[in-house]
């Protein structure tokens, strides 16, 4: 740290949503920061709007001012938009910059992205490179965010003073980890924002049930989430939920839940989530659903139609048919189940990318200021830190977890079938969780049916001999 004179300690550009906070959170912790927007009426603006903090900021209005007011070797943070942007950011700095300098990338890039990045940074063909995911959202630049890493490990130790002075804590360790070369920390990050789709489309599930099945107000369904939020789910998206629950709209008076249109937006990282697991073969099919849903409530003239057509699907439950306590313990075994594939998707892209990923520490650093931050990943770290690539599934606390919330689960999908309320993530979770626990599946069909119209062998219960054929008759494989 240099004070209030001299040389910045680090440079930022893009003083947009996510810049501008992350920018004030740094010069709050005594780093002075230098920064450079795009249209220089933001920098003008943001440095007049910076209070005391004024003194730690070094406003500049080209880029060629930026790289001269930073302390060499340079630190300059990127919080522009993935994609173009962070290119075109790169170009114009590599020829301001020596070989020695930093160029963070703290926006949602693509892991694919910052892969190529971070391979011609270690070519020589630009400065060093690292990658890192930030969760948050704005709050969270401001006051701690959870940060994770990737690219060379001298680089985040290059970078970690500063990052983790920034971070959110969780008994007083920084949410700020190193996760590995390259394109890891995105990965890790993607990762995050797929369960927090699917953590997101399992409380909206469950807030329908309440709703339509049980029939309660918005204002009730707050009591409930409160309630919740002092058990097993106490999280950050279980305590919005209550508070947007219990929101009053100013212009008519209602809850606000009642005048949201039920059209949920996207930026594309659930997606990217589901999109890597396919080609890695690791299922996710919680957060698969999630995305899906999302798609789904996109298409509100189809669905008008659809309702038009055949009658509105979520029906009112019989009293009984379905108790608060067990819709508890639902979304209880469905997070579980989430986590668990997420996880799983990690440690499959770990080996894959030989990234030697921190399993533990992942779980760690989103204990706080990250969306998904809850009580639940404490549990989570000492599983994976007593069996890094196991799945949770298997891990003797969770087994106890499951085996009292997964009856709650089955009623809530069962009668949430039954009464035509859609549950694409629960009801994913809990058939993901059969099939893990189905030791003769029904596969043999498909590869009978694989066998039959293409020749691709199977193997047999009782032999241990491969490509074998089944007696088809006229239609035998050649
Ligand atoms: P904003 O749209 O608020 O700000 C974008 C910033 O980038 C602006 O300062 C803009 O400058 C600048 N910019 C845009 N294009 C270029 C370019 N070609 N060259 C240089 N500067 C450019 O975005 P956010 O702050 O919300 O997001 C920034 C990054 O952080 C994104 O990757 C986003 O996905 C990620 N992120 C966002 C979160 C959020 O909650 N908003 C949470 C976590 C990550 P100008 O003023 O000139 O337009």
């Amino acid at each position: 740290m240099t004070g209030t004179t001299g040389p910045a300690d680090i440079g930022l550009i893009g003083l947009g949503t996510m810049g501008a906070m992350l920018a004030l959170n740094i010069a709050e912790k005594g780093f002075r920061i230098a920064v450079w927007n795009r249209t220089s009426a933001v920098t003008t603006k943001f440095a007049a709007g910076a209070g005391e903090l004024a003194a730690n900021i070094v406003p500049t209005g080209t880029l060629a001012e930026l790289v001269a007011a930073i302390a060499r070797p340079r630190r300059i943070i990127l919080m522009v938009p993935a994609g173009a942007a962070v290119d075109e950011s790169i170009a114009h700095l590599k020829p301001l910059l020596a070989a020695d300098d930093l160029i963070i990338d703290a926006g949602n890039s693509d892991f694919h992205d910052t892969n190529r990045r971070a391979k011609a940074a270690v070519a020589g063909e630009t400065p060093h490179f690292l990658g890192i995911g930030v969760s948050g959202g704005e709050e969270g630049a401001r006051h701690g965010p959870s940060i994770m890493a990737g690219g060379e490990a001298a680089d985040w130790t290059r970078a970690a003073p500063v990052l983790e002075a920034i971070a959110a804590r969780y008994d007083g360790s920084p949410c700020a980890t190193y996760m590995g070369a390259a394109g890891a920390g995105h990965f890790v990050k993607a990762v995050h924002n797929g369960i927090e789709y699917a953590d997101m489309q399992m409380i909206a599930e469950v807030y329908g049930v309440m709703r339509d099945g049980l029939g309660l107000r918005a204002d009730e369904i707050a009591g409930v989430f409160e309630r919740w939020n002092e058990g097993p789910l106490k999280s950050y998206l279980i305590e919005i939920s209550a508070a947007v629950s219990r929101a009053t709209d100013p212009k008519t008076g209602k809850a606000m839940l009642d005048v949201i249109l039920d059209r949920a937006g996207q930026k594309g990282t659930g997606k990217w989530t589901a999109i890597e697991a396919l080609q890695l073969g690791a299922p996710i099919p919680v957060i698969d659903a999630a995305v899906m849903a999302r798609n789904v409530s996109s298409r509100l003239d189809e669905r008008r139609e659809g309702e038009a057509l055949f009658g509105p699907a979520p029906k009112r439950f019989a009293d009984g048919a379905v108790s608060l306590a067990q819709l508890e313990q639902a979304l209880i075994a469905g997070k579980i189940l989430c986590y668990a594939q997420g996880f799983g998707l990690l440690a499959t892209a770990s080996t894959a990318y030989a990234w030697d990923l921190p399993m533990p520490a992942i779980a760690r650093v989103w204990r706080a200021g990250c969306i998904i931050r809850s009580a639940m990943l404490n549990d989570m770290a000492a599983a994976l830190e007593r069996a890094p690539t196991r799945s949770l599934i298997q891990d003797p606390v969770f087994i106890g977890l499951i085996r009292t919330a997964e009856p709650g689960l089955r009623t809530v999908v069962g009668q949430g079938a039954l009464h035509g309320h859609p549950m694409p993530a629960l009801s994913s979770g809990l058939s993901w969780f059969d099939l893990m626990r189905t030791a003769r599946s029904t596969a043999n069909m498909i590869q009978a049916q694989r066998d039959f119209f293409g020749a691709h062998g199977f193997e047999r219960v009782d032999d241990t001999a491969t490509g074998l054929h089944g007696p088809w008759g006229s239609h035998a494989p050649a």
